[in-house]
């Protein structure tokens, strides 16, 4: 007898682990191969096993190799599990084989706390920002357009860029709202030499990159040293905490302990961003 259609509705993803690959247990995705008696492969595994000649499960022999199975692949397409971010709002009913993929682009995906070994995860920056503020102690800092003169301690130091300019205290009609769509970490470690500040951009969605201006002053005040460099955006969605640990690429600033000595708690660093 024919399934309804009710019983494929409600087909679950532990059912569906069947269309996995039997070898590499990747979700398949078209082309989808198979021996005589079904045994299915992905393609990158066919391509593999080519040289066994035999079936990776019955082990019989493959006369002409893995054959096409066209309905399996029929059945992929049509199997749509929901988005995991479907309690977050996204409404996206995806082919298993395209999960992983949809995931890195789903606009209601959660921030992941950055902290080594933390699972806080949350779908707004804000809350995301009041977690590393209350949970983990990051200092966090509002700063507005221009230059903001910042003390850095050693550590993690958040930084919220806010749209405009500093709110005076006559502005108390200006509203700016809880939103929060850029966040910058500023990472300051201690060496031998002086500090060294490492920037990460934690992007708000769909933001760009940051352009980033750090410098210091020299201790009599005649010369300024500044840096502008791009901070590309880190995705702490998916990364599972200890997301800050180091791509080669990051850029370092380093503030020279001749110029604000190792014995000073925090170093000034004077801070612009703006995004490209
Ligand atoms: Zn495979
Ligand atoms: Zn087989
Ligand atoms: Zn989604
Ligand atoms: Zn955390």
């Amino acid at each position: 007898m024919a399934p309804s259609k009710s019983s494929i509705k409600n087909l679950t993803a532990l059912d569906s682990a069947a269309f996995d690959c039997g070898v590499c247990e990747c979700p398949l995705k078209p082309p989808i191969f198979q021996c005589e008696v079904g045994h299915m492969v992905c393609s990158e595994c066919k391509e593999k096993m080519a040289a066994a000649k035999t079936c990776h499960v019955c082990r019989r022999t493959l006369a002409g190799g893995y054959k096409r199975c066209y309905g399996a692949e029929h059945i992929v397409e049509c199997l749509k599990v929901p988005c995991p971010n479907k309690a977050n709002g996204c409404s996206a009913k995806i082919a298993r084989y395209a999960q992983s993929a949809h995931l890195q682009v789903c606009q209601y995906r959660p921030y992941q706390c950055p902290a080594e070994g933390c699972t806080f995860a949350d779908r707004h920056l804000s809350a995301l920002k009041n977690h590393l503020k209350n949970t983990h102690k990051w200092p966090s800092t509002k700063v507005y357009d221009g230059t903001s003169n910042l003390a850095l301690v050693d550590g993690f130091n958040v930084i919220i860029p806010c749209p405009g300019s500093r709110p005076q205290p006559t502005d108390i009609w200006r509203s700016f709202g809880p939103s929060v769509y850029h966040m910058l970490i500023l990472k300051v470690t201690r060496e031998s030499y002086g500090r060294v500040v490492t920037p990460v951009h934690i992007r708000a969605r769909d933001a760009k990159e940051c352009r980033l201006k750090l410098a210091y002053e020299t201790p009599c005040g005649t010369h300024r040293l500044e840096y502008a460099f791009n901070v590309p955006s880190t995705d702490v969605s998916a990364s599972g905490g200890g997301g800050l640990s180091s791509p080669d690429d990051r850029f370092d600033f380093v503030v020279p302990k001749s110029v604000q000595p190792l014995d000073m708690d925090t170093i000034k660093v004077a801070f612009s961003c703006w995004y490209l």
